[in-house]
């Protein structure tokens, strides 16, 4: 079942974005951008009335040209609004929105939309916050996915492991026990303008989309971007290069967004991760410098299980261990950063397969490479319960 939804994820992510159109009658959620004051007038008179809800911005009467508006129409009225936007000559496009605004309208008690921030194009930056339960004092976990646009199995895990949440809360006892003490923030495109580039332009693309004034080169490597020893050995200060810095620290609107939330939540985030592809390695701090980390063995011993599970269940193999010195010197990356911010359980995981595909991954391995994942996600986060809770249960010594 969950191999058979995710191919339909992708298969209509491979229609809607090379072709714009979309033959069913799902809901789904237009991303429009009017040109005209006719077509500001004709937004604010679809968004009052007809029966859409408006997403961005909060009401019609901040409709205004130039500025993106997202609208939320039911698949009763898809047929009916896209005439009339035809009519008028509004173009329009879909996303993955779809699946998430979906998924948002199927669990209203239990998942929550969060919009993050906006991307360099202005795309939503939109992060589903899984909360099964109301205790108290809940703490929390953070998922991000697509940094990388080309690693287009990320954004898969990030959309299975909503699915897999969702459905075996109360059936799986390990994710029922994560989900019952965490709650979990899970941003599925973290890159989606370079993500939709590498659907419709250039499928080796790997950095945002943001334009540099100095030259012709686009984009930067947002995993070079943030505010760990940025820019030193293992980035780029040039805008041709594919490890790009950019110009300071958070300059790109998607890693500022991230940056922002995750300061904002950092005493409710007890555990960071950020899944890239590909490689099979499961990477924790530090990456910016060949510096052990403050808690390195026991950020070791929770990769080290993983990756024994993995093998153990999978007979894949998954090095380990911290960035710097397992792959190579990368600064500035997000793992590190929300480390440094106080996450003290930051992790950073690169997918299936070694190479021999690499970023093109078949569609019929992306099931076996998100159950890896999957597994290793579920041992990690349990283990961080386990940590944080005897760490606060603990007698306090005077
Ligand atoms: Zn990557």
């Amino acid at each position: 079942m969950t191999t058979i939804l995710i191919l339909f994820v992708f298969m209509n992510l491979d229609t809607i974005l090379k072709t714009g159109h979309c033959t069913d009658t799902r809901d789904q959620v237009l991303s429009i951008t009017p040109t005209t004051q006719k077509q500001v007038d004709i937004l604010k008179n679809v968004s009052s009335h007809y029966e859409t809800a408006l997403w961005q911005p909060v009401s019609p009467e901040y409709i205004k040209e130039e500025t993106q508006v997202h609208l939320f129409v039911p698949g009763n009225s898809s047929g009916i609004i896209k005439n009339l936007l035809r009519t008028h000559g509004i173009t329009h496009e879909y996303a993955i929105y779809d699946w998430i605004n979906r998924t948002t309208h199927d669990n209203p008690d239990t998942v929550k939309l969060i919009l993050v921030g906006s991307s360099y194009e202005k795309r939503p930056l939109y992060a589903l916050k899984l909360s099964l339960n109301n205790r108290p004092n809940k703490k929390a976990m953070w998922i991000d996915c697509g940094i990388h646009a080309r690693e287009w199995v990320a954004p898969a895990f990030c959309l299975w492991f909503v699915h897999h949440s969702l459905s075996f809360y109360k059936v799986n006892k390990d994710i029922t026990h994560i989900l019952d003490n965490l709650d979990v923030y899970v941003l599925p495109v973290l890159n989606p303008d370079g993500y939709k580039y590498t659907w419709t332009k250039n499928r080796m693309w790997r950095k945002n989309r943001s334009q540099n004034n100095a030259n012709n080169c686009i984009g930067v490597d947002l995993n070079r971007n943030f505010d760990a020893n940025w820019c030193t050995e293992g980035a780029s200060h040039d805008p041709c290069s594919e490890i790009y810095c950019g110009s300071f620290p958070e300059s790109e609107p998607e890693s500022q967004a991230v940056a922002d939330f995750l300061r904002s939540n950092k005493d409710l985030v007890q555990l960071y991760l950020s899944i890239h592809s590909y490689s099979q390695m499961l990477l924790f701090p530090y990456s910016c410098t060949l510096e052990e980390a403050e808690n390195h063995s026991d950020l070791l011993e929770m990769a080290q299980e993983a990756a024994q599970a993995i093998r153990r269940y999978y007979r894949n193999t998954y090095s380990y261990g911290p960035g710097g010195k397992t792959i190579y010197l990368a600064p500035g990356g997000s793992d590190d950063w929300a480390y440094n911010l106080g996450i003290k359980y930051s992790f950073t995981f690169e997918l299936q397969d070694r190479g021999r595909y690499g970023f093109l991954l078949p569609t019929s391995h992306i099931s076996r490479a998100c159950n890896e994942a999957l597994i290793a996600v579920k041992i990690i986060a349990l283990k961080v319960i386990e940590k944080t809770q005897a760490a606060t249960s603990s007698p306090q010594t005077v």
